[in-house]
């Protein structure tokens, strides 16, 4: 099934013209409205009839992630506050979130292209959506849920943990189509065999699965242990949220709902554009959001693009799998850390020193982060009460910066490696 035909196979030639049309719009639109991006234009002495054809996009500039830091919080929004009907957030770098407010419009919009994505991933008005993204800033929870009621299925939001009431409800309500990060399909699926809960007597069939990074080695795990189909999908708060692109049936790549998000692969260290085909840095404008219009977003995800036709009939463009991130970001229990912040709240605590080893592990499919500090001479001679006490301060300190929690181990000074030249910092286990 194809939710909406006219956009989803629509010829490219056609489709194309459309682009075109909307990025001329878009960028008309920043140019009036947003002081950021007129600035960004004219000192690249550009204009909105700089805009002749989609191969003028490159001359466009680049939006990062730090243009959001510095305009937080509603510095890149291009309508009167009162037309804000919505505000959702992702995790922030140094505590302060990236801010993603939405029109009626664009709440209608990010509606479609979910219901679009639900369908292309399998699912139907007959289904029952089990939500186990976390509802609230986050953008997973609502994001599916307006998109699975727009499809007519039977929606249960129960967003996440309490992993035995989700079996419970799972079996009783009847639930068709799970919708969760990749990891937690995994803890379900443990905690129903602890439970001595067969799944394969359930009704499940159907798995929707992104925000995090994952593997076809776990998609092959996730589908032995459960009885059902795992479906890529991918967004991002300042995109949109989930809904910018997913796997149809076949499984060959993520189809991304174009006449809304206009990609392209860039190379990370020059910011040239690349071919199709070629692997690089994934970049995005998006075409008709008004509330938060983004040009050319660097999303620092590393994928590549084909346009070839798929065989489920949609004509739209398909994104490999992410492949890793052009960044230093951790996405732990679905939360973005970065070693700069837990670097900085050690840079604040008295005792330790900014000598630190992040290791994060997945203990039974449950992702785990342990900080090892150095501690100062001074304080490593003094009692072990004192220790206890540096200790959970650290752990205090680091969990009111990063939103999880962190097992902090003190370790003797100077014990840490040294290395020349850039840092290793992290020592990442999981294997996804
Ligand atoms: P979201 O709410 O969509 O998870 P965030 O903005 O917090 O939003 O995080 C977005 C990031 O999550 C992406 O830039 C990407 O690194 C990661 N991500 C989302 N979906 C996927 C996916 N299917 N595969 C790999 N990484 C993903
Ligand atoms: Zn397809």
């Amino acid at each position: 099934m194809i939710w909406n035909p006219q956009y989803e196979t629509m010829p490219r030639p056609q489709l194309e013209k459309l682009q075109l049309e909307r990025l001329q719009a878009l960028v008309a639109r920043v140019y009036e409205k947003v002081p950021f991006y007129r600035q960004a234009l004219q000192e690249r002495d550009l204009t909105p009839e700089s805009i002749k054809s989609l191969a003028d996009l490159s001359r466009l500039p680049f939006t990062v992630k730090q243009d959001f830091r510095d305009n937080y919080p509603l510095g890149l929004v291009a309508v009167p506050m009162d037309q804000v009907c919505r505000v959702h957030a992702s995790s922030g770098t140094t505590g302060k979130p990236v801010v993603a407010p939405y029109t009626a419009n664009d709440l209608r919009m990010w509606t479609e292209v979910m219901a679009r994505s639900l369908t292309c991933a399998g699912m139907g008005k007959d289904d029952v959506m089990q939500n186990a993204y976390g509802y609230g800033l986050f953008t997973g929870g609502l994001g599916f849920h307006y998109g699975g009621e727009r499809v007519g299925a039977t929606v249960i939001p129960t967003s996440t943990g309490n992993t035995k009431r989700q079996l419970m409800l799972l079996q009783d309500l009847g639930t068709t189509v799970i919708t969760c990060t990749p990891s937690y399909s995994l803890i379900l699926a443990e905690a129903a065999l602890e439970m001595g809960v067969d799944l394969r007597l359930s009704k499940l069939r159907l798995g929707i699965m992104g925000a995090e990074p994952w593997s076809e080695q776990m998609r092959a795990e996730i589908e032995a242990k459960l009885p059902i189909q795992a479906i890529d999908i991918y967004g991002l708060t300042e995109v949109v949220g989930p809904g910018v692109s997913v796997e149809c049936p076949h499984k060959c790549g993520m189809h991304i709902f174009e006449d809304h998000f206009l990609p392209e692969i860039v190379d990370p260290a020059t910011g040239e554009p690349l071919p199709y085909g070629q692997v690089g840095e994934l970049v995005i404008t998006t075409l008709t959001k008004e509330a938060l219009p983004v040009i050319r977003f660097r999303t620092r995800d590393i994928a590549s693009l084909n346009p070839e036709p798929c065989e489920c009939g949609r004509t739209l463009v398909r994104m490999s799998r992410i492949a890793g991130r052009t960044d230093d970001m951790l996405i732990i229990r679905g939360v973005n850390v970065f070693p700069s912040q837990i670097e900085s709240v050690l840079l604040e605590v008295e005792g330790v020193e900014p000598h630190y080893l992040i290791i994060v592990d997945r203990e039974r499919h449950l992702d785990d982060l342990e900080i090892w500090v150095e501690v100062s001479e001074a304080v490593f001679s003094d009692e072990m009460r004192k220790m206890e006490a540096l200790q959970q301060k650290v752990k205090q300190e680091m969990e009111g910066t990063l939103g999880i929690g962190a097992r902090i181990k003190l370790v003797e000074p100077r014990s840490l490696a040294r290395t020349e030249g850039k840092a290793k910092r992290v020592v990442d286990r999981r294997e996804l």
